[in-house]
């Protein structure tokens, strides 16, 4: 199973449509979006203009202190203008003029971490989940998956409950080992998955979030050896890989003994079709279409 992470926090609808005809065109049938309606409706008509009938969405929403539902936010008065968020956001989320899209803003740090006077903060953005997630359930979407490297262990709670009486047909549980080691990891999920039947649960093994900017092995390596913990926990769970997943994930787990269910793939799946979804006639060029398909069609390949 490949599948296509848009970004919980993308909500540029635009890019999300294109995004879904490329992929849906290349194989994937799988999609992780924003969980709000006019992203379901983007991605949706994505899928229709490609043509093809069997693709399933998965939305994500977070706890509070997960990075994933994060936006970034620029202090203008600490701000020198030396550019160094505009050159290193992976999402074209900030303009020259230094001035933030926060429906493009996907919370990966880089930007907050680049800037030399502290001038960027991180500042969450929740989306109404009692609400949301069972118009998403009946409008068709079979998996919700909650990011949960916060501390915050009654937001966990709380969304976990709702997502359960929601009854997707998967659960998904976002985990990463930048927070917490490797034993509250897996206590966090043997407690979530009590509340469910054995095998509805999926664990996305999260090597480092949104790290994916290159396609060496390396860069996978921690999604991996996060694979690697969960498989060995022996838990009634499919397994997905991401966090700074590539082309390179596929092989690596086999040289590691890894059974995967899944590999999900943002940075890198994205950075790749960048040069052509973003040009302004992609709808009138068939020819750069058929390029970004084939472009995106071999990395799907890759994660077979
Ligand atoms: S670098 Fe990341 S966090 Fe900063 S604006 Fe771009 S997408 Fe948002
Ligand atoms: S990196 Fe910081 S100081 Fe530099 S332009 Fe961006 S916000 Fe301003």
């Amino acid at each position: 199973m490949f599948k296509l992470v848009c970004g919980a926090g993308n909500e540029d609808a635009e890019s999300v449509k294109r995004l879904v005809y490329v992929y849906a065109r290349a194989g994937c049938s799988l999609f992780d979006i924003s969980a709000r309606k006019e992203i379901l409706e983007a991605a949706k008509e994505g899928q229709k203009l490609s043509g093809v009938a069997d693709i399933n969405y998965c939305v994500s929403i977070g706890i509070k202190g997960d990075r994933h539902i994060t936006k970034a936010k620029i202090n203008d008065s600490k701000c020198i203008k030396c550019g160094n968020c505009y050159r290193n956001c992976p999402n074209d989320a900030i303009y020259s003029s230094i001035i933030i899209d926060e429906k493009k803003c996907i919370g990966c740090l880089k930007c907050f971490e680049k800037c030399p006077t502290g001038a960027i903060s991180m500042q969450e953005k929740d989306v109404n989940y009692k609400e949301i997630l069972p118009y998403m359930v009946s409008n068709g979407v079979e998996f919700i998956e909650l990011h949960i490297m916060g501390h915050d262990k009654e937001d966990l709670a709380k969304k976990w409950q709702v997502i359960n009486e929601c009854k997707p047909k998967f659960a998904s549980i976002c985990i990463d080992r930048e927070n917490f080691g490797n034993k509250e990891v897996l206590e966090r999920i043997r407690e979530m998955i009590s509340l469910r039947d054995d095998y509805t649960t999926i664990v996305q093994a999260d090597g480092i979030p949104m790290s994916g900017g290159d396609d060496s092995f390396k860069t996978t390596l921690q999604a991996v050896a996060m694979a690697e913990i969960i498989q060995n926990a022996n838990l009634p769970v499919y397994i997905m890989i991401s966090g700074g997943t590539n082309s390179k994930t596929a092989k690596l787990c086999k040289m590691c003994g890894i059974n995967y269910w899944g590999i999900a793939i943002g940075s890198w799946a994205r950075k790749i079709v960048k040069p052509y979804i973003s040009v302004p006639d992609f709808w009138d060029n068939t020819e750069l279409q058929n390029k970004a398909v084939e472009i995106a069609s071999k990395l799907v390949e890759d994660c077979k």
